[in-house]
This record gives structure tokens, C-alpha cells and sequence, in this order.
């Protein structure tokens, strides 16, 4: 097995396409026509998680965050990040990160661990906006059903638990083939009428090349006439955090203990006490303090996140708990999340958790 094989599973399971625009989500290093000899994963890459990849006799790392993120001018070795590139490359190691298309996801990292709090029907906390497109297209009737469904096979059509959406509406459409033509019905400079569906459905933008491949290619005519829609709905099938609520109330001093057990936290900074009792709980793992209002507004009594700032929590105005739980505490479940992916596709392969707790912040 190729390592091109584990990427192209871990680019359709994981999609780059749905990364936030400043994100550097994706295969980093590596050539991907060399053999995979086994997989170590980690929160991130440092040069002990290089070294202890290469004593697992594992040649791809898989992290959360990407070691190279704002681009890389030089590698001398000046810093650990060039360090760990060059330590990679010299011992032929690639390294792949999914960091905000896995925080992105639907059952991604903020799910997993709504799901380890015991949230009930979590929902995503802040959709994402700009990502829907709709499709239109037009077929001849006797070709409409190979169509939608080389589309809806490859990915688009699906609105929440429902696949297959479409609208179609009958008509009639006109060509006239130029010289040099082919045409599947018709002569060539004469008009035309065709009978012919006209197909509406959707799909979410990082899906846009495979589907109308899929179109193109299961569609009879030369020139296949389509529309493509950007849509301002939101996308509830990605986006940021995760909302949901707790079986029963509980106390809230119960569940900061709950919190600290679950995450493995030693200490959780927090504003004020407010409830006796919370059930409403918001979500996101890392620096999530960008999401506060969207906890605050949909209900939350508390939101557990990390790394805000001091001026940050004022802005909870003792309407929301916040817990900050620590960056790599938080995100620490990325690596359960990536070993049962790969597991579970690839189960006679060597997939190994890494052993360096490599969080940078130390408690005293
Ligand atoms: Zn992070």
C-alpha cells in the first residue's frame, strides 16, 4: 500500500476543502509514492514525535496541527518547525495535519467529545456560510436518472438525513451544432429541439470538481449546459463547535469536577459561578473563544473552550459559565478520533497513538 492511498482516504474522510481560509489542512511533506510502512499519531509534530516515529519504524505522521502553517521562506534548522520538516524529509517521513477541516466536521473532534460529556443530539454550534452551491443542469429525459445519479453518488443531494434531493421539471431545449461537431441528437447547422429534465440540487462547495466530473461524464452531450449557484444558506453539516445538552441538570461545581476528569485537566479557569445547575453545554476544542457569542446567543449556560484571553471573559456579562479547559487538553481527543479512522479502514495495518504528551504549557 501506497501512502497516496491513506492520503486520498484521509482528503475524502476528512475533506481540506472545508478548512477555515487561513488554515494549512492537507498533506505537508512527504512523496506519496513511497510504500506506508505504518502510521504514528499526535496532537503535533515536534522533533521527538519525528524521532519517535522513526523508532516505530512508522513513515507518516499523522497530527491535529499543522507544523507547517504560515508557509516556511528557509530551512536551516533556525526553529523547530524547519527543524521537524528537515528531520522528516531526511529520513523520508511525510506528515499530515487536519486541523480546522477536523474541527469543521460534523462528528469531527467537537462531536467526539459532545459525545463524551454524555451532550444529547448535539448540533453544530456556528454552521458554516458560503459553502453551499446549487446545481442546475439540463438532460434529455431518457438520460435524466444516469445523471442524477452519477451526481448524487458523488456527493451532491444531501439535505441532512435525506439523500437524493432534486427537483426536476420538464421542457424543451434548443442547439445547433457547429462544424466540427459531434452532436448526440441532431445535425449539424440545423436547430434543434430536445425534450429534456431540467435538474436542481445542491452540493457543498469542496465537492464542486468531483460532481460535475461525475455530471460530465455520465451526461450523452458534448456541451453539457449547466448552472452553478452560490447559496447564502448555511451549511448545517460543517461549521464550528457544538451544542447540546446534558441528560439531566446537574450541578455546576459537578460538572467542572466532570469536566476535569473527562479532559485531564489539573486546573480550569472559569468566570463567576451563576447556576446552581447547568445542562445547556457549548463546545469547541482549542481557541474557541470566537464562538462565545454564538454559545451565548443559542442558550448555553456553559461554554468549555480554551485559551481566552483576560478581556474575554468580562464579555461573558454573567449570563455564561466559561470554562477554559487548556489548548491541548481540549484537543488531546483528535488522536482517539484519527486512530479509529484509520483502524477501522485499515485494520491489519500498523497504526500507533503517540507517547510524547508534547502540550507546551506546564502547570506548577
Ligand atoms: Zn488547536
Amino acid at each position: 500500500m501506497f501512502i497516496q492511498e491513506l492520503v486520498d482516504f484521509l482528503n475524502t474522510s476528512i475533506p481540506p476543502g472545508i478548512q477555515e481560509e487561513y488554515d494549512n489542512s492537507g498533506l505537508l511533506v512527504g512523496d506519496t509514492s513511497q510504500e506506508l510502512k505504518g502510521v504514528l499519531i499526535s496532537v503535533d509534530a515536534t522533533e521527538e514525535v519525528i524521532d519517535e516515529a522513526i523508532r516505530k519504524q512508522a513513515n507518516f505522521v499523522l497530527t491535529h496541527h499543522p507544523v507547517i502553517f504560515s508557509g516556511l521562506k528557509t530551512l536551516t534548522g533556525k526553529n523547530y518547525v524547519e527543524r521537524t520538516v528537515m528531520k522528516a524529509i531526511r529520513n523520508n517521513l511525510a506528515i499530515y495535519a487536519a486541523h480546522t477541516s477536523l474541527d469543521n466536521l460534523k462528528e469531527g473532534i467537537n462531536f467526539k467529545m459532545a459525545h463524551k460529556l454524555g451532550l444529547k443530539s448535539p448540533t453544530i454550534l456556528r454552521p458554516a456560510k458560503n459553502q453551499l452551491l446549487k446545481l442546475v443542469f439540463f438532460v434529455p429525459h431518457d438520460h435524466a436518472d444516469a445523471v442524477r445519479k452519477a451526481v448524487f453518488d458523488a456527493g451532491a443531494g444531501i439535505v441532512g438525513d435525506y439523500e437524493g434531493c432534486s427537483y426536476n421539471l420538464d421542457g424543451k431545449g434548443s442547439f445547433r451544432p457547429g462544424e466540427g461537431t459531434d452532436p448526440y441528437v441532431g445535425q449539424i447547422g440545423e436547430m434543434h429541439f430536445e425534450e429534456e429534465t431540467r435538474v436542481e440540487t445542491w452540493l457543498p462547495r469542496y465537492k464542486t470538481s468531483q460532481v460535475l466530473k461525475a455530471m460530465n461524464q455520465a451526461h450523452p452531450y458534448e456541451e453539457v449546459a449547466y448552472d452553478l449557484y452560490p447559496l447564502v444558506n448555511s451549511d448545517n453539516e460543517t461549521g464550528a463547535g457544538v451544542i447540546g445538552e446534558l441528560e439531566e441538570e446537574m450541578p455546576e461545581k459537578e460538572f467542572l469536577e466532570q469536566l476535569k476528569q473527562t479532559f485531564g485537566v489539573p486546573v480550569i479557569r472559569h468566570t463567576k459561578l451563576l447556576y446552581s445547575f447547568v445542562q445547556r453545554i457549548a463546545f469547541c476544542g482549542g481557541s474557541g473563544s470566537f464562538l462565545l457569542e454564538d454559545a451565548m446567543a443559542q442558550g448555553a449556560d456553559v461554554f468549555v473552550s480554551a485559551d481566552f484571553k483576560y478581556h474575554r471573559f468580562f464579555d461573558a456579562e454573567e449570563k455564561i459559565l466559561i470554562a477554559d479547559i487548556g489548548h491541548y487538553e481540549s484537543e488531546a481527543v483528535a488522536k482517539d478520533f484519527f486512530y479509529e479512522l484509520v483502524r477501522e479502514k485499515f485494520p491489519n495495518f500498523a497504526v500507533h497513538l503517540s507517547e510524547i504528551n508534547t502540550n507546551p504549557i506546564n502547570y506548577f
